[in-house]
């Protein structure tokens, strides 16, 4: 097991609905610790790649990304959950449905943050789905800046995400990947990477 696996098999909690609470050291309390290590292995994992910006989006990925772009020595942007329908044309706008919260957000990044010909390297907490990230895919390249790949602190290998954006051709890197978990049990099994 890495050190991020050991940490959820200490302190994660399997929820009923396949939500996994992360909240005592990851997206609410925040070890610090673990986000620097967190941050350095994507630095190792994403150094062959040209990277001038990191994305993620709010709010729970915002903590993690400020670490990988310390790593990368670049801005962190983070897309903006916006509930106004007026929206004008200095921002990249896509639909995002919350996997947690079961809602549509429109996500918002200034113009001014995103600019063509960038190199991108999208980072977030959880991969269930897929949503956020193919919202925050479809931001960079409507900025006609280019997707240097995706770094995910947990992937739930169960749900569907990783495989729709793996076939899309990005490239994903997950700390963790969870191929089953049991909120009777509590019981989490990790795919081997
Ligand atoms: P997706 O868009 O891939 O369906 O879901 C990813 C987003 O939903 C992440 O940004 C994350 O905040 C949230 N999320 C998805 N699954 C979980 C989970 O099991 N636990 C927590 N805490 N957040 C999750």
């Amino acid at each position: 097991m890495n050190f991020l696996e050991e940490r959820i098999v200490k302190d994660g909690i399997v929820k009923k609905g396949n939500v996994l609470k992360v909240d005592s050291f990851l997206n609410h309390q925040m070890d610090i610790a673990l986000m620097e290590e967190i941050g350095k292995e994507f630095k190792r994992r994403f150094g062959d790649r040209e990277v001038t910006k990191v994305l993620t989006i709010e709010a729970s990925g915002i903590g993690i990304a400020a670490f990988v772009a310390k790593e990368f020595g670049v801005p962190m942007v983070f897309a903006k959950k916006s509930k106004s329908i007026n929206i004008d044309g200095d921002m990249f706008v896509a639909e995002v449905e919350s996997f947690t919260h079961k809602n549509k957000n429109q996500v918002i990044v200034s113009k001014r943050f995103l600019s063509e010909g960038e190199h991108v390297l999208i980072i977030d907490d959880f991969l269930a789905n897929g949503c956020a990230l193919q919202g925050l895919i479809s931001i960079v390249e409507s900025a006609n800046a280019v997707v240097e790949g995706c770094g995910i602190v947990i992937e739930k290998g169960f749900q569907f995400g990783g495989r729709v954006i793996r076939n899309l051709g990005y490239r994903v890197e997950s700390l963790a990947i969870i191929d089953a978990m049991d909120s009777e049990t509590g019981i989490i099994t990790f795919r081997e990477q």
